[in-house]
């Protein structure tokens, strides 16, 4: 996606000044588009196996972006396995949000019907984000959610559940209604995972440019730079959804706005 399309009130030439840290991990110096992971991540506490959001699947409707519709690459499943994660010991799949590229292997396709993907995990997902993606009805949710709500899977959840004394969700609307991000605290440590109420590391310098599918825009700017004030002080590690590899780093103030550090 070219900048100007993924923030359509960007003044004109801002990535100029951007490009010589920006590429060519996060902006690809050849066709000038933004470079955004997708990714999920797996959380192994001393009780529970644990994934955060479920990329884009296969086989899977998708009407915004061409190279995500219908897509029969299941490097995604494979990789799983090769990191010794057995579907079937998945404790807990948490969404952070409900759109095509975080819950998309919530399922997968078998024998023509829709199973889901971790068949003794409880999916844990904000009511209020279920509720707007009932109500939309997308493909999304026909496909990679309404599955697993028939299977008795799911836990419609305030956007401030907390799991344990190790992981729990902090509300961060905008992007969607029932948008959060998961926090994790371990021996002393504390990490967050966003989600998209960030894409870009360009964000935390302009937290106020207007993402174009953010539901709510002017909730998504107060959430991304609430999020960003607090990161700044506490120094939590944020683990990222978009940002290209390694995806985590810390917040810092700059000026009046933020830097990103990615972890070495
Ligand atoms: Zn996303």
């Amino acid at each position: 996606m070219a900048p100007a399309d993924a923030w359509p009130d960007m003044p004109a030439g801002s990535i100029d000044e951007h490009r010589r840290w920006l590429e060519p991990a996060a902006l690809c110096p050849h066709t000038g588009k933004l470079i955004i992971a997708i990714q999920t991540w797996v959380i192994r506490t001393s009780h529970h196996l644990i994934l955060v959001d479920t990329c884009i699947g296969c086989n899977k409707t998708n009407h915004y972006f061409n190279d995500w519709h219908q897509r029969t690459d299941d490097t995604w499943y494979k990789r799983l396995l090769d990191k010794g994660i057995d579907p079937a010991r998945v404790d807990y799949v948490f969404c952070t949000h409900l759109h095509g590229d975080h819950c998309g292997w919530n399922t997968r396709l078998m024998d023509g019907r829709w199973v889901p993907t971790f068949p003794n995990a409880k999916y844990i997902i904000a009511r209020t984000e279920i509720d707007k993606a009932a109500g939309d009805n997308a493909p999304a949710y026909q496909e990679s959610v309404l599955p697993v709500i028939e299977t008795g899977q799911v836990a419609a959840v305030e956007t401030d559940y907390r799991l344990d004394d190790n992981v729990w969700l902090e509300p961060a609307p905008g992007h969607t209604p029932g948008h959060v991000a998961v926090h994790l605290a371990s021996v002393g440590q504390r990490a967050v995972l966003c989600g998209d109420l960030i894409h870009s590391p360009l964000q935390c310098l302009y937290p106020h440019w207007k993402y174009w599918i953010d539901f709510d825009h002017d909730q998504a700017v107060a959430t991304r730079r609430s999020f960003l004030e607090d990161r700044s002080m506490d120094q939590y590690l944020v683990l990222t959804a978009h940002f290209p590899s390694p995806s985590a780093g810390r917040v810092t103030p700059r000026g009046d706005a933020f830097r990103f550090d990615f972890l070495p």
